[in-house]
């Protein structure tokens, strides 16, 4: 098939889903990601044709949106609004994180959730792709806000959400105390403890090495895209952008494999520690960030040697690898055109969606190594993919015996991209590797189902 055919058949059918789903910008750009590189294949198979595949795999199972309400410290009633988005479940029960942030919106978790579907898909596990949030605000919330906040999502979501139907987890907003909270009402409403969520305490049904699973799983698919090419992360310098769950086990992991991260940041900023973020300094980021919820140019007041940049980002720090691990659309075209100026050989995305689709054409057009989110960071999907398993099993894995399993989801995941977008002798396409093997999987199963 000429690549003008195909050129011209993703922009009708851009402009049919565009026309669907007006204003979804985040949406759009997700799905046209994965349309660039499906098109070819899909026009080369009756079968898909016939069946409309891509039409059926952009559309969602179902929506729910709902109201929240709930009273805040000060006796004040609030509104928020939530939403699930139920995207696809050939292949498994919806499985997809729940994000709390003013920025939530309809469009955002559409995004988020066609990506859970080949993220999904590409661990190997029977998980569908779901995703949901709130457009509620936590930050500067007591803990019994977020408590009654949490309670009161629960009152709708039970309803949706079950171990063979919806498992969500969490993102960006949704730790460890969301999920507790959720998971406490739940248990309530419904009289029963099943596994409905991922991410739990451990007392209580939660895997060993979930928290750390993104961060852990994108380092180790950095490490097997080097690893593919001779080489590997030790000596390497290294860019980490946000402070949250996946950013600090993304530096953890990283500084154990003898690579020397130097930046890390939040909304407000990054720091630059030329001398690299060693554990003890990672211990103070953690308790500033998952203890005092505090900001990150704490850091710089603490350790003199670094350096607070307000109001920027870290990608025009020279290094040898980037990992973008803050949120949607944080590097944009002018930022990738200057990582590849500065040297960068590989960018692996633990944040999902991060880089705008300009970007990604200039990494892909530099054949550098680059990682795309739905197969860098699967590896927390992963994990709780096992816990859900531990949870069925009535049983709980070992520490080591949970980070081999993760070890080995993303070498199979690396593996598949391998196989899928393997160019020439020495060049592998990462972006058209993930997205064709996540497809094909979904893609047969629904041919196999009829027209459902
Ligand atoms: P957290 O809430 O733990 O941390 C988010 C981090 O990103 C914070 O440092 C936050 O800074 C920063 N951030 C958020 N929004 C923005 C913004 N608009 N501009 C700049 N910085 C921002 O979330 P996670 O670490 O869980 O999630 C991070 C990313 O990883 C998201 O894209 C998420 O979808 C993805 N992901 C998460 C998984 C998980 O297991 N948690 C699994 C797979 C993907 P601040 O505190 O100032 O808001």
């Amino acid at each position: 098939m000429s690549t003008a055919k195909s050129r011209a058949e993703v922009e009708k059918f851009m402009n049919g889903l565009v026309k669907r789903n007006p204003g979804e910008p985040e949406f759009h750009q997700a799905v046209r990601e994965v349309v660039e590189d499906l098109m070819p294949y899909v026009l080369n198979n009756e079968d898909y044709l016939h069946a409309r595949i891509l039409e059926r795999m952009t559309e969602p199972d179902r929506i729910v949106i709902f109201r929240v309400s709930w009273e805040d410290d000060a006796g004040n009633v609030r509104v928020n609004r939530a939403w699930r988005v139920q995207f696809n479940n050939s292949i498994g029960p919806y499985k997809g994180g729940m994000r709390f942030h003013p920025s939530v919106n309809l469009s955002i978790l559409k995004f988020l959730g066609f990506e859970q579907v080949f993220k999904n898909s590409l661990t190997g596990l029977p998980m569908g792709g779901g995703k949901g949030g709130s457009n509620f605000n936590p930050k500067g919330k007591s803990d019994r806000e977020i408590m009654r906040f949490c309670h009161s999502l629960m009152i709708e979501l039970h309803r949706h959400v079950g171990e063979d139907t919806d498992v969500p987890a969490g993102d960006i907003g949704v730790g460890g105390r969301e999920i507790s909270y959720l998971f406490g009402q739940y248990k309530r409403l419904a009289n029963e403890f099943t596994g409905i969520l991922t991410g739990k305490g451990l007392s209580f049904g939660g895997s060993l090495v979930r928290t750390e699973a993104t961060g852990y799983g994108c380092v180790y698919f950095c490490e097997d895209m080097l690893k593919n090419k001779g080489d590997s992360l030790e000596g390497k310098t290294c860019l980490v952008s946000g402070s949250g769950n996946v950013a600090i086990y993304t530096v953890e992991k990283a500084t154990q494999m003898g690579a020397r991260v130097v930046t890390m940041s939040d909304s407000s900023g990054f720091i630059y520690d030329k001398d690299g973020i060693d554990h003890e300094k990672l211990e103070f980021i953690k308790d500033l960030k998952e203890v005092r919820r505090g900001r990150i140019s704490e850091y710089a007041d603490r350790y003199k040697n670094a350096k607070f940049f307000n109001g920027k980002r870290p990608w025009s720090v020279p290094a040898d690898v980037a990992f973008p691990c803050a949120t949607q659309n944080e590097i944009n075209h002018q930022e990738a055109k200057t990582l590849l100026k500065n040297g960068i050989i590989a960018v692996s995305e633990g944040a999902n969606m991060p880089t705008e689709l300009e970007g990604v054409h200039e990494f892909r057009k530099a054949r550098i190594l680059f990682g795309p989110a739905k197969a860098a960071n699967a590896g927390g999907v992963a994990v709780s993919g096992l816990e859900q398993s531990q949870n069925s099993l009535r049983l709980s894995w070992g520490r080591e015996e949970v980070d081999a399993k993760l070890k080995e989801i993303m070498i199979n995941i690396h593996q598949q991209c391998v196989e899928y977008g393997k160019e020439g002798k020495n060049h592998v396409d990462y972006v058209k590797g993930a997205n064709l093997a996540g497809f094909v999987k979904v893609a047969e199963s629904m041919l196999a189902y009829g027209i459902v």
